[in-house]
């Protein structure tokens, strides 16, 4: 077995060979690693952001595989069975997990961080973190579909309730996050305006579906209401966070609603609270996908509705790969195999 280790806080994880111990509890299903997502999130545990990381912990929360063994007590699941994990195993008791709300479950085990990850040949899991993927949607679907597709479905459909017809401003769209965010407002009906910060990105972006394409700079504002007959947009999907998100702001229309799923330097902004109430807007923040949303992200890939934008690394090409996404190189997410 071979897997990428984070041993210690701000220091490159290390790729470790060892044999570890596959007994399976109650529930348990042990995978097979396909194909692996790496996110801005793995970064910042690097970075030490997530202090209660159980270190040495093996990285990796975006997982796609296939079932090696199962546990006593497993009944969903069978040997052979192609699967796809939530980036986490909810508890399945709690308030939040008994109404269909368990990203928000507070025992939760994040991989990568409670728990051993997939940056490895095989993964532990148990079933409640599972669902079986379609055959026609590739390992590369399935690792997308907890973390990006998924959480995405949960941010626009059931976060912002995105309405068909309406506009959808996109922060980051070139980003693994942000470009399938464009394609999965334009399943919803809406019109995409797409901002990155990257002129090299643009046609990928627009390829990607995306209505307009503007730059994220100083611009940005007028740009949008000039695109919007000066109303601005209904919707903002705020994928990077603080560098962009008082520009963001500034581009709802009255009545309009913010979700935030990134926040990529980890530093707080400022919130004009009379330009928010005078405005009647909304901010609100989302994590990861429920089962519900995992399983209509793989349908949706399965249809060709959504496509994986992605760049294939190996295993030991991590610090690569992770270099890679720090300097923002990269269009779509970037995947590992093992
Ligand atoms: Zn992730
Ligand atoms: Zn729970």
């Amino acid at each position: 077995m071979r897997a990428v280790f984070l041993k210690k806080f701000k220091e490159p994880p290390e790729i470790v060979d060892f044999e570890p111990d596959w007994s399976l509890s109650i529930g348990e299903v042990l995978l097979e690693v396909e194909m692996s997502g790496l996110c801005y999130r793995d970064l910042l545990t690097v970075e030490g952001y997530f202090p209660r990381t159980r270190l040495p912990i093996i990285l990796g929360h975006e997982i796609a595989g296939k079932v090696i063994a199962i546990g006593e007590g497993v009944t969903g699941f069978k040997p052979g069975d192609r699967v796809a994990s939530l980036t986490y195993i909810p508890c399945g008791k709690c308030r939040y997990c008994e109404s269909g709300n368990e990203n928000l479950c507070k025992q939760r085990l994040t991989f990568g961080e409670d728990i051993n990850g997939s940056f490895a040949n095989i993964v532990k899991t148990h079933e409640r973190s599972l669902i079986k993927v379609p055959d026609s949607v590739t390992p590369e679907g399935a690792a997308i579909a907890a973390c990006v597709t998924g959480m995405l479905l949960r941010a626009l459909k059931h976060v912002a309730r995105v309405k068909q017809g309406e506009s959808v401003l996109i922060t980051g769209a070139g980003g693994g996050v942000g470009i399938h965010a464009v394609q999965l407002a334009k399943v919803l009906g809406c019109r995409v305006l797409a901002a990155t910060s990257s002129r090299e990105k643009v046609k990928r972006i627009s390829d990607a579906g995306a209505d307009e394409v503007l730059l994220s700079d100083d611009m940005m504002v007028d740009e949008v209401k000039q695109l919007t007959g000066g109303d601005g947009v209904d919707v903002v999907l705020e994928a990077v966070g603080q560098p962009t998100f008082g520009k963001s702001l500034r581009c709802l229309a009255w009545g309009g609603r913010m979700v935030v799923v990134g926040n990529v330097t980890v530093s707080s902004v400022e919130v004009p609270l009379g330009l928010i109430i005078l405005k009647a807007n909304s901010i609100a923040g989302t994590i990861a996908a429920t089962k519900n949303d995992l399983e209509e992200a793989l349908r949706l890939t399965a249809e060709g509705k959504l496509k994986p934008i992605i760049t294939v690394y190996p295993l030991e090409k991590i610090h690569d790969a992770m270099e890679r996404m720090r300097q923002k190189e990269s269009v779509g997410r970037i995947l590992l195999k093992p």
